[in-house]
């Protein structure tokens, strides 16, 4: 039976925010103060994963799930506004990825597809879903699909990934003499395609700092520690750990409430500001020592991401166009913005011709000190407006 991924739920402590709540054990508890919002990210995501988990019953599965399933299936899920063509291809790299896992095994594994995993035995509550487990002899493979391409994941040290691990462990060790455990994140999007293996022994420690960090986290117990983990936490924006932590406030003893409030938003935001300087600076700085060769502890320079382009493009299109490839095909024809048009007719000849065409929206709200001149704006319905309505 096909999953519905929508409605996949999330415990307080989610094995998906656990980079967070392992550090910052209280976050788990004050997320829940603040609305859980679907981004439309998330949505493409769940629809990526719909079309990676239909592709791979038909493959393992094909007596239960046919061609014509799938191909229904795939029609179907096409059809979603968020769907665009390259899923078909990012889905097709990870369905490859898994079969290839698949053919790693002596004999043909055990394969279970979108796997619900109890995991109480180390978070209070917690369960998950597994997108992929392959078991067979002494090896356990845990195998993870991310459509996301905002954040680079990897598998090594992954507490989710070493989390559903557990939980798949604890289910199946019963049936299968399981000492190897292998996890994978597929991250076609980024061209990620990585793994990690470990022993028993090295899951089982883990599992116990879960299961610590788990215990604090349900009662709201813990240290709040900031860190790079806070930019997923609901609470980021006013968390006073957070804010504390980026602005170094000085003399800080006394117990203070978790959220901070809006006058104190304020103040942080003009103490932010030069934080925020500061630390361009210093990795403009730091950037230049390491390529000096000097050493920065903790840091080094890398090579930015690279980008593909064309040697020559006239030849490469010209080989394109031969293989049969209609010409028009290769190009794209976009309008061009308002102000280059007006550039090109002038601004009387513009203004003559399409003036009436043109209205003017109002520029997005947008954050400024009190000292700036241009007038304060809200969301709030004024008297006047509310008045002006009735009548
Ligand atoms: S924002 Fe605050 S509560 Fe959330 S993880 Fe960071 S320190 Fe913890």
């Amino acid at each position: 039976m096909m999953v519905d991924h929508s409605t996949r739920a999330h415990a307080i402590c989610s094995a998906s925010g656990a980079h967070r709540w392992l550090h910052c054990p209280p976050s788990a508890l004050l997320e829940t103060k603040f609305p859980d919002t679907t981004s439309e990210a998330a949505k493409e995501g769940t629809l990526a994963h719909e079309m990676c988990e239909a592709k791979l019953r038909n493959y393992f599965f094909t007596k239960e799930f046919s061609k014509r399933k799938l191909t229904n299936r795939l029609k179907k899920l096409s059809a979603d506004p968020l769907y665009q063509k390259e899923m078909d291809g990012h889905t097709d790299a990870y369905t490859d990825f898994v079969k290839q896992a698949a053919l790693c095994f002596e004999h043909q594994p055990s394969v279970l597809i979108e796997q619900k995993l109890d995991l109480s035995s180390i978070i209070p509550g917690g369960f998950g879903t597994a997108d992929c487990i392959l078991i067979g002899g002494n090896v356990l493979h845990v195998i993870d699909f991310k459509y996301g391409k905002g954040v680079p994941v990897e598998a090594e040290g992954n507490p989710q990934m070493l989390i559903y691990a557990w939980g798949a462990y604890y289910r199946y060790s019963l049936l299968y003499p399981i000492d190897t455990i292998r996890v994978s994140i597929v991250q076609p999007r980024l061209d990620i395609f990585s793994t990690s293996e470990y022993d028993l022994d090295t899951v089982r420690t883990f599992s116990d700092y879960v299961s610590h960090q788990a215990a604090l986290a349900v009662k709201g117990e813990g240290e709040f520690k900031a860190g790079d983990w806070c930019r997923f936490c609901r609470a980021r924006k006013t968390c006073r750990a957070r804010a504390e932590e980026n602005v170094k406030l000085a003399g800080f003893t006394e117990r203070k409430p978790p959220l901070i409030t809006n006058t104190e938003v304020g103040e942080y935001l003009r103490m932010g500001k030069d934080v925020a300087r500061w630390l361009s600076d210093l990795e403009d700085y730091a950037l230049t020592e390491c390529l000096a060769g000097r050493e920065v502890d903790g840091w080094k320079a890398v090579e930015g991401r690279s980008r593909r382009d064309w040697v020559d493009q006239e030849k490469a299109f010209a080989a394109i166009i031969a293989t049969g490839m209609p010409k028009e095909m290769l190009y794209e024809t976009s309008p061009l913005s308002l102000a280059k048009i007006e550039k090109l007719m002038g601004k009387k000849d513009f203004s003559a011709t399409v003036g009436d065409l043109i209205e003017k929206s109002p520029g997005k709200p947008t954050l400024v000190q009190e000292s700036d001149k241009r007038p304060a704006i809200s969301n709030q319905v004024t008297a006047k407006e509310a008045f002006k309505k009735e009548n």
